[in-house]
């Protein structure tokens, strides 16, 4: 018997790209939508605390067991569907996208009737990231004394390494190291006691990225000491000299320089390469004007523009 939702990625395949991207956002527009219809039930089977009549101690195992929602978003929605209840408002929100469950459970146990409407509107869009550190400003943590533990049993799973915004410009970070890094950082104490007489391991911390991130970028854009060839000889060739590089560089600000249609440019500052602009094989120059910084995917997404897939 043929399987409807097999058939569902070959109907898919077959789309063109206008027909796919509105399809892709019909999609995500019901899922929301479905969404919101799912918090306002769950919000007042709640209410009617309808588990325990079911057999179940909490709305978390019910969810998970008779519903089948994942754990790791069962505690969302129902975070989700208290505040939904308390604030009727949230669910407008959830419902046109500019909240998601994910920055509404950091919210939510700071929402009051006095506060709410002007954090909902402060946290509009945006990221998780920025809803941490606002969330943090709102009520700061007190600060972490710095500590280096040795764990006397390897953590159970895989350790999750931390960075938690505390206040506004204050991080908790978090990691585990082994003997030999935790040995590194002893020295490091010992030899930087003058100017460091806590042996603050942030502080530390810092000067080693410091002098990481200046060793990086100077192999990544290092100048060799072969002479320069004249500039005709450079242009027509696929190497990148160095000087080349540093202004483009410079110019793109470290930074995928990929921009979609909407304007909005990638955000990547890893893995960056030198995309040109007109491509290479098609008699396109390595000159700062004709190249740009482009992100591994970008630079791939690229090159199939202009090649076709590989
Ligand atoms: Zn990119």
């Amino acid at each position: 018997m043929a399987n409807p939702h097999a058939a569902r990625v070959d109907e898919a395949r077959r789309l063109a790209e206008p027909e796919l991207l509105e399809r892709l956002s019909g999609a995500a527009d019901g899922e929301r939508a479905a969404a919101v219809a799912f918090l306002a039930l769950l919000a007042e089977f709640d209410r009617r605390r309808l588990h325990l009549e079911a057999g179940y101690t909490s709305i978390f195992s019910y969810c998970t067991t008779v519903l089948r929602v994942a754990e790791y978003s069962a505690s969302n929605r129902i975070a989700a569907a208290r505040a939904c209840r308390r604030f009727p408002v949230v669910l407008e929100r959830l419902a046109d996208g500019s909240l998601n469950l994910g920055t509404l459970r950091l919210l939510a146990p700071h929402l009051e009737q006095d506060n709410h409407a002007a954090l909902l509107e402060a946290v509009r869009g945006r990221s998780r990231r920025y809803v941490e550190a606002m969330v943090a400003a709102l009520a700061p943590l007190p600060e972490v004394p710095p500590s280096i533990q040795k764990l006397l049993f390897a953590p159970v799973g895989a350790p999750r390494p931390a960075v938690a915004p505390l206040a506004a410009d204050r991080y908790k970070v978090q990691f585990t190291v082994g003997e030999a890094t935790s040995e590194k950082l002893r020295q490091a104490q010992d030899l930087l006691r003058r100017e460091i007489p806590s042996g603050d391991p942030g502080a530390i911390f810092d000067r080693a990225l410091s002098l990481l991130l200046e060793d990086v970028a100077r192999k990544k854009l290092a100048e060799t000491t072969k002479p320069r060839p004249p500039r005709g000889a450079e242009a027509r060739s696929r190497h990148v000299p160095a000087h080349v590089k540093r202004a483009v560089w410079l110019r793109d600000s470290g930074r995928c320089a990929f921009v979609a249609e909407d304007g909005r440019r990638c955000d990547a500052r890893a893995f960056l390469e030198f995309h040109h602009l007109e491509a290479f094989g098609h008699g396109g120059e390595t000159t700062v004007e004709n190249l740009s910084l482009r992100c591994s995917a970008h630079n791939a997404h690229e090159a199939e523009r202009v090649y076709g897939r590989p």
